[in-house]
């Protein structure tokens, strides 16, 4: 095996390994006492949440605040966000106090040479995906072990069975809103008096890029407004 394939296929194994030890330790706890053992016992200075700043980032975001407002936020600028995400992002930010929010974009000569007038999404989501999400994301959590997120099980594309703790690639992924309703979402969000996303006023429930998302109708799934009619899911 080659040296950096050797390299990542270890980091790999140890985060599986690390991950199971974790999730038999830890799963029990709510998001908030789970987020503070992983923060300050687990991965102290080792571990960043990625953040979409989309309609129920807040919850997480605020769980996070009360125990470090300096933890690393990690933002995908994709280049094609709404104004209304980026915008937001600083409310969000200067609201809870955060202190350390590291905007993550795709490189631009990647882009320059896979994506020259800026429609990939049109005709090959994957692959504009791959460079403007997958790749400056991975390059964002790369310095550290554990990363955690805002997914729930309620959401869909194959989340239905989303656990706590799992290992991804070569990482500890911490999802601490697993078990999160949409209710428990939004009661959380109103009960804190946090600040809304302004495009939920129009309808858009789930809110990443601008050309892949639209907003959704009363009896669809929230994830139904990305990536709409392209059988595409994430
Ligand atoms: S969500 Fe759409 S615009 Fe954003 S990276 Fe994926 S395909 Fe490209």
């Amino acid at each position: 095996m080659a040296p950096l394939n050797d390299w990542r296929h270890r980091r790999i194994l140890r985060a599986r390994t690390r991950a199971a030890e974790l999730a038999a330790a830890y799963s029990h706890l709510d998001a908030a006492d789970l987020l503070a053992a992983m923060i300050g016992e687990e991965f102290p200075g080792d571990i960043a949440i990625a953040s979409s700043f989309g309609a129920e980032a807040v919850a997480l975001l605020a769980l996070a605040a009360d125990i470090d407002r300096n933890l690393p936020v990690i933002f995908l600028d994709t280049g094609k966000l709404f104004p209304e995400t980026v915008a937001y992002r600083d409310t969000v930010a200067q609201h809870l106090g955060l202190t350390n929010v590291r905007i993550a974009r795709p490189d631009i000569l990647e882009l320059a040479a896979t994506d020259t007038a800026g429609d990939l999404w049109s005709h090959q989501s994957d692959a504009c995906c791959f460079v403007r999400k997958v790749v400056p994301l991975v390059q964002a959590v790369t310095p550290y072990s554990a990363w955690i997120t805002g997914r729930k099980r309620y959401q869909g594309g194959g989340r239905d069975a989303l656990a706590p703790i799992e290992a991804s690639d070569g990482w500890v992924k911490v999802n601490p809103l697993a078990a999160w309703t949409k209710q428990d979402v939004f009661g959380f969000i109103a009960r804190r008096g946090l600040p809304k996303h302004p495009l939920l006023a129009q309808g858009y429930l789930s809110i990443g890029c601008a050309p892949c998302t639209r907003p959704v109708a009363p009896l669809e799934e929230e994830r139904d407004g990305r990536w709409a009619g392209s059988g595409k899911v994430g």
